[in-house]
């Protein structure tokens, strides 16, 4: 497996495979990689002959107070971790790379953006779409793979990828979890051996609701949320961001349980801000 940094090795390599007839798959990631992402890796690899993970922690999707110096950064863990899982190149560029003096072009999915994420997370969205548009023209991908875990991040570049008739599929694999059910995440590190133990209890609210709301269809949303909002409220030392149920292609609120949603929570755990969200399908 080879590690290459500069856009202009990506594509001499991304090329030589393309000769040799190897379809593209692409993993994008900002690093401190765990199962979630290495899943994405075998998929990849599984679905495509040459696959390439980017490892990029993207500045312009950070707000001013979130974490960008302080997240983790163990590349040779990582390439190590990539050479394991089988992925035949790692990019990781550097942010003048990315973002070269004069940069001032900014890709914006308007709609599918703008609630969850994207109401506590000003310009976060803009960040994704516009980096991984730039990933997409860098790497020229056939697939590239997302994880549900990102439910919003993976409906708008979705919504990216159709409305700029883009040449690739997106596949989206499903959500990996810890034995007692915490979805890996790359900031589950910075969580003190208290809330580690407590963090379990977001997804056995998640299911809570599942449970409850297929007996249900066609019932009003409100006492579901609430039952799950309630959930979430009683771990120690939480700070909620948002619960939403919301349409799994618009990410819109909706009312009714029926279709096809995602039950999405964003909350706090002392600083460290955790999402996680799971699909409930109520045949209408
Ligand atoms: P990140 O490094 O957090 O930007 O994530 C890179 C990719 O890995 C995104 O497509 C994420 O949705 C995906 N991912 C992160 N955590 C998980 C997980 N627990 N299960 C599946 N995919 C994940």
């Amino acid at each position: 497996m080879k590690l290459v940094q500069t856009i202009i090795d990506l594509r001499k390599e991304v090329c030589d495979a393309r000769k040799q007839g190897k379809s593209i798959g692409f993993v994008p990631t900002m690093g401190a990689l765990h199962e979630g992402h290495l899943s994405l890796v075998r998929m990849a690899k599984a679905q495509t002959d040459f696959v390439v993970v980017s490892i990029f922690v993207n500045p312009t999707q950070f707000g001013p107070n979130e974490d960008f110096d302080r997240y983790p950064r163990p590349l040779d863990a990582d390439v190590n971790l990539c050479t394991q899982a089988n992925a035949d190149l790692v990019f990781n560029p550097s942010v003048e790379e990315m973002y070269p003096r004069g940069f001032s072009t900014m890709v914006e999915v308007t709609g599918v953006s703008d609630g969850l994420c994207g109401s506590h997370r000003p310009g976060h969205f803009r960040g994704v779409t516009t980096v991984v548009m730039k990933l997409f023209h860098q790497v020229m991908p056939d697939k590239a793979f997302f994880g549900q875990k990102d439910a919003q991040q993976c409906a708008v570049l979705q919504k990216m990828v159709l409305d700029m008739d883009m040449n690739l599929q997106m596949v989206i694999c499903p959500t990996v979890r810890e034995k007692d059910g915490l979805a890996m995440s790359s900031r589950n590190r910075y969580l003190s051996n208290t809330e580690r133990s407590a963090a379990p209890a977001i997804y056995e609210a998640l299911m809570a609701f599942r449970e409850e709301a297929v007996k249900h269809p066609g019932q009003g949303v409100t006492p579901f949320k609430n039952l799950l909002l309630g959930k979430l409220k009683e771990i120690p030392g939480v700070t909620m961001d948002y619960v939403e149920v919301v349409d799994a292609l618009t990410m819109k609120p909706v009312d009714i349980l029926r279709g096809s949603m995602v039950v999405a929570v964003a909350l706090r755990l002392g600083s460290t801000r955790l999402i996680d969200n799971i699909l409930v399908n109520i045949p209408s």
